[in-house]
């Protein structure tokens, strides 16, 4: 229970805002991107620099709340809120600045990754990254980050050069390779169980303009295109990346009328060479299996990054399920195109996101992310603006996800999961986790952090 003078005494700390269920704004503050999760905190915490985490973290340990951390506010299961507890809001910290000499880009901690491609844009730079911008840096980094640029730079993570955390303890310490060098190892992928993130350091690389776009196909012909694209994709060149998709096309442009709310498949290609270039290697394709349609141009990298923005805007229901996979069987080909031909809803998907190339030149254990020898990351996601459909999309996730998992590779992309237990926590991280809970038990012993894919502290030191 909290004391009568705790709350005001503690917003009198913060230079940011603090909102409680009395507050007008406090029901917009406690949304997040999928309107399926409807938390209630006790407060929420925007905290407007690094003394704010340092207080709101004091606040919560005294008054034994349950913290919650939100970035972006973009996480499947809403583990950017809590019912109940604190929201350390870190949507105030929110900056990118960039040294082009260096190629580096220092960015804080509640930015998106639209801020970030809008900062290095203008310096012919680019740091891998997700699909949608409006996704938060500090989320999607610390489960690992995959994108478009995954095949060529690699994951999200390997490009970050340093962090600076907020302890459990309220202490600030860098994790670099040089400092703090097993927190470093640790949140490359073990998302947000060690601390608060109030700035990443990042490498960049040199994009700028990239040959993208969708090409679309009738579904009769999806068991051919999956039969040619799981030969293609390990062993095109790096330059280029696509993700399958099992898709309804969009009523609008740039799609013609005709296919418009057709169930199709598709593949969504990024292409960092010329379009001279990026043709002659999807040439064969085009000759193999003509599309019915495709839009893919030459364009500014940061708009491929907001491309689906305007389809997947906040406050759709989401129910996600994912895995790794490492081969694209026959019979599991099959399967796809029979559940994939019954998209429930305008929304949903299934994308099939390539992670090898670069991201295969780290080993197992470098980091966190144990399934660095995967091929796919898939996830299957219902989507929609009705939550009368919330069943719907649910069962037909569901029902995909339980036909195929048995040809996955056992875990599953954290950032891609919802609430699915330890068991799931554990399977992703396999050899990993022992490393992880004796980390987690050196940083956060008490298990603070705990809205997350959450690891336990190892009893004794070990598991
Ligand atoms: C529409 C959509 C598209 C997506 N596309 C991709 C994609 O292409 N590639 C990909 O890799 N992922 C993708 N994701 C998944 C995304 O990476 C996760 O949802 C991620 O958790 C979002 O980060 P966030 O900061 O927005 O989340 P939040 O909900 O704010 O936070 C999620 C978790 O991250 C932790 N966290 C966030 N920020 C910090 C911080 N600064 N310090 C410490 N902990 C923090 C929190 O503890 C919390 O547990 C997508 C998600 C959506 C909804």
């Amino acid at each position: 229970m909290l004391q009568a003078n705790a709350i005001p005494q503690f917003r009198a700390q913060l230079r940011g805002e603090l909102i409680s269920p009395d507050d007008q704004s406090y029901e917009g503050a406690r949304k997040v991107y999928n309107a399926m999760i409807d938390r209630k905190p006790a407060l929420i915490a925007k905290c407007a620099d690094v003394a704010d985490v340092i207080a709101a973290l004091r606040f919560g340990r005294e008054n034994s709340l349950r913290v919650s951390i939100r970035g972006g506010g973009h996480n499947a299961g809403g583990l950017g809120v809590c019912d109940d507890g604190l929201v350390i809001d870190l949507s105030l910290i929110r900056y990118v600045h960039v040294d082009a000499e260096a190629r580096q880009v220092r960015v804080g901690g509640g930015s998106t990754w639209g801020d970030v491609d809008h900062a290095t844009h203008a310096f012919g730079l680019a740091v891998p990254s997700g699909i949608i911008s409006t996704t938060g840096v500090g989320g999607l980094t610390l489960g690992g980050g995959l994108g478009h640029l995954t095949r060529k730079y690699g994951l999200t993570i390997d490009s970050l050069l340093s962090a600076d955390v907020v302890l459990a303890d309220g202490r600030c310490v860098v994790a670099s390779q040089e400092e703090n060098s097993d927190l470093f190892w640790a949140i490359r992928g073990g998302g947000g169980n060690f601390g608060v993130v109030t700035s990443f350091l990042f490498q960049a690389h040199p994009v700028h303009t990239v040959c993208a776009g969708p090409m679309l196909w009738e579904l009769d012909q999806a068991p051919d295109l999956m039969k040619w694209y799981r030969e293609f994709i390990v062993s095109a060149p790096e330059d280029i990346s696509g993700f399958f998709a099992f898709m309804t096309v969009p009523p609008g442009p740039p799609f013609p009328e005709a296919l418009h709310m057709k169930k199709m498949c598709a593949i969504v290609w990024c292409c960092t060479t010329s379009m001279e270039q990026a043709n002659q290697i999807l040439d064969p394709l085009r000759n193999y299996l003509p599309p019915a349609f495709e839009f893919f141009v030459p364009m500014p990298f940061p708009m491929l990054q907001s491309m689906f923005d305007g389809l997947y805007p906040p406050g759709l229901q989401w129910y996600w399920k994912a895995d790794f996979v490492n081969e694209l069987e026959d019979q599991a080909i099959e399967l796809h195109v029979r559940h994939g031909s019954r998209l429930p809803t305008l929304f949903s998907t299934m994308h099939l996101y390539p992670i090898n190339g670069a991201a295969h030149r780290h080993a197992n254990d470098e980091t966190p992310w144990k399934y660095r020898d995967a091929v796919w990351s898939e996830v299957i996601v219902g989507v929609d603006p009705d939550p009368a459909n919330r069943e719907l999309i649910t069962n037909w996730a569901r029902e995909y996800w339980e036909a195929l998992h048995p040809y996955g590779a056992g875990g599953a992309y954290v950032n891609f999961m919802m609430d699915e237990g330890t068991d799931r926590i554990r399977a992703t991280y396999g050899e990993n986790y022992g490393r992880l809970a004796t980390i987690k038990a050196a940083y956060d012993p008490g298990n603070f952090f705990n809205v997350n894919q959450n690891i336990e502290p190892a009893v004794g030191g070990s598991m």
